[in-house]
């Protein structure tokens, strides 16, 4: 892949600048050359950690439903907080209610603002600089889609805060569609029955390395580990999207 190593200057300018915005313009003008290099039909994307960033979900979570709660009880934040974790605990990330965020309205005795609440908070559902750019040059030739283990309420909240709705032709959430708490390789089959398409037609990449990566590898998908923090390195490993990109059409 080809990417700027090191800032250079030009007439006294730093310009790694310039370069990225090289970078970009090469991407354009190659996207319909390298396309003919493989024969994948749909891309898929994980959600959270690689598209878009965390703040939407921490704050629906940790500050959202806790405020509502102290409202309810009319309690300090803290206080609610406490109480609100130590439910989510009680509950555990293994159940599918965990997921359900009318589950916690009805549970804590919040009403039925659920989808109100979610759209407080959507300024901070901001999808990762590159994705949108990636997704621009990819949404031509592959039909793209989403596979999160996010609730599709939540899910469609963060596409629809980045505009990035308009680029998927299918989005599945293995808690809503499938009741799957995580990405199994029969959630991945069954992703691929839906799109009428074979395992080895598919590419996904994500940022968990068992649910993105061990899960749709073992069904024959093509498969990136999203490693945005760029501590793991490999073959199909990858640091950001366009270096996926990249990947995909080396
Ligand atoms: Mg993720």
């Amino acid at each position: 892949m080809w990417l700027p190593k090191k800032p250079f200057c030009l007439d006294g300018t730093n310009s790694y600048f310039i370069q990225y915005i090289a970078y970009f313009a090469r991407l354009g003008e190659n996207n319909n050359l390298d396309i003919m290099r493989n024969s994948y039909k749909v891309i898929s994307f994980d959600m959270n950690g690689t598209l878009t960033q965390d703040h939407f979900v921490e704050l629906v979570w940790g500050y959202g439903i806790p405020r509502l709660f102290a409202d309810a009880c009319n309690m300090p934040l803290d206080d609610a907080r406490t109480h609100v974790f130590r439910e989510y605990d009680k509950v555990g990330e293994d159940r599918i209610e965990w997921y359900d965020v009318k589950y916690w309205f009805r549970t804590l005795g919040l009403g039925s603002g659920w989808r109100t609440m979610l759209e407080s908070f959507q300024h901070a559902a901001s999808p990762f600089p590159d994705a949108k750019h990636v997704l621009g040059l990819l949404h031509k030739n592959y039909d793209l889609v989403v596979t999160s283990n996010a609730p599709t309420e939540f899910i469609q909240i963060e596409l629809g805060a980045g505009s990035l709705e308009r680029y998927f032709k299918a989005v599945f959430s293995c808690t809503s569609d499938f009741g799957e708490v995580k990405k199994t390789p029969e959630v991945y089959r069954r992703v691929c029955d839906a799109l009428g398409v074979a395992p080895e037609e598919v590419v996904h990449v994500g940022d968990h390395p068992r649910f993105d990566y061990d899960a749709p590898r073992s069904l024959g998908i093509r498969s990136y580990h999203l490693d945005r923090k760029s501590v793991q390195r490999g073959d199909e490993v990858v640091h950001n999207l366009l270096e996926f990109y990249d990947r995909l059409h080396s």
